[in-house]
């Protein structure tokens, strides 16, 4: 029987292709390390869902998540990075002093070290609209949506505390916010609440769900059907925020990995090291405060210059 060829090791591997991981892979080819990344697709769903940035430094208006994503993708190429895109990574393992990562198309690939940058992805709707209006009108970031809807009227799905946030960013520019809770009453912070209620224009719908997008090139209505009566109900918006949670990407390191509850990796802050030494995450995959992409470029900084330190001394 033939011999099963060796696999090529490599010093680093890097899963994701978002900001988190371009910026390692950036970081880590400065210092001529031997590396690929391996990702699902470069630059992520939460960059394709973003219709603006303005919030990053040095670069005063990028006009979409797209463009975000082409300029990434043409530093990593003057970097020369060797990126493998179309490739989920299904499996990641400890093989002797070494590491393997098995993709869902059944390939191996073997490293001294991995970051692990595979971010987050938003929870969907799931109702007739909701994908189709994404970037028309439906977002799921207020933080970074919210001043395009000034004057207009809006609807944020969820009244945990993420809605209730964006509920409150929402009202500096929008005319009336309606929050939309699936449950008896709104479960997000009472101070918050209260806030929001001397505001005047926002409106608490509690015992709703949402059931449909409607619109033409924009969003124009949500309808939805109140669970106590089961009428349907129709409000006239411009704009729905999502905030019905997120879908962190770690499902591949789960039993691996030490894992807070909601699924994130536990790093040490100071060098974005995992439970597993020579395993490294950055961005929103990780335990980090405040899911952004100056702070997901940061913190892929930060794990790739631990991980030449720990490369470097562990020869
Ligand atoms: C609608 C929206 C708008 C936003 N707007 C802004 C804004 O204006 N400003 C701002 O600062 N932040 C904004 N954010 C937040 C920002 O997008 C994130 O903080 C940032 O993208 C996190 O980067 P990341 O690299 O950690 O993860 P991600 O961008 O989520 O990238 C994860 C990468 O990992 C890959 N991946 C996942 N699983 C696997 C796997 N198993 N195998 C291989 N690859 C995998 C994905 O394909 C992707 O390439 C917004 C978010 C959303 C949802």
């Amino acid at each position: 029987m033939a011999k099963k060829k060796p696999n090529k090791v490599y010093d680093l591997i890097i899963i994701g292709g978002g900001p988190a991981a371009v910026t390692a892979g950036i970081y880590a080819a400065r210092k001529k390390l031997d590396l690929i990344l391996l990702t699902q697709k470069f630059g992520g769903d939460q960059l394709a869902y973003t219709s603006s940035i303005n919030n990053y430094p040095g670069i005063k208006n990028i006009s979409s998540g797209a463009e975000f994503v082409s300029l990434l993708r043409e530093q990593a190429k003057e970097y020369k990075l060797d990126i493998i895109e179309g490739e989920t990574v299904a499996k990641l393992s400890k093989k002797g002093d070494n590491f393997l990562v098995k993709t869902k198309k059944d390939k191996e690939y073997e490293s001294r070290s991995v970051i692990v940058a595979s971010g987050k992805t938003p929870r969907k709707l799931g109702v007739p609209g909701g994908e189709d209006f994404e970037s028309k009108g439906v977002s799921y970031c207020s933080i970074c949506d919210a001043p395009l809807f000034q004057d207009k009227d809006v609807v944020v799905v969820g009244g945990g505390n993420a809605g209730l946030d964006s509920a409150r960013d929402l009202a500096k520019y929008a005319n009336k916010i309606y929050v939309l809770e699936f449950g008896p009453r709104i479960i997000g912070d009472m101070a918050t609440q209260e806030e929001l209620k001397k505001r005047g224009k926002v409106e608490f719908i509690v015992m709703a769900q949402a059931k449909e997008i409607k619109g033409d090139k924009f969003v124009k209505a949500l309808l939805y059907e109140d669970r106590n009566t089961k009428e349907k109900k129709e409000l006239k918006i411009q704009g729905v925020f999502v905030n019905v949670g997120n879908v962190t990407s770690t499902d591949f390191i789960k039993g691996f990995l030490e894992l807070n509850p909601v699924k994130e990796i536990i790093i040490n802050h100071k060098t974005n090291q995992t439970s597993i030494e020579g395993v490294f995450a950055a961005g929103d995959c990780t335990d980090v405060s405040f899911k952004q992409i100056i702070i997901a470029c940061g913190e892929g900084a930060k794990a790739a210059l631990s991980v030449n330190k720990y490369l470097t001394q562990n020869k």
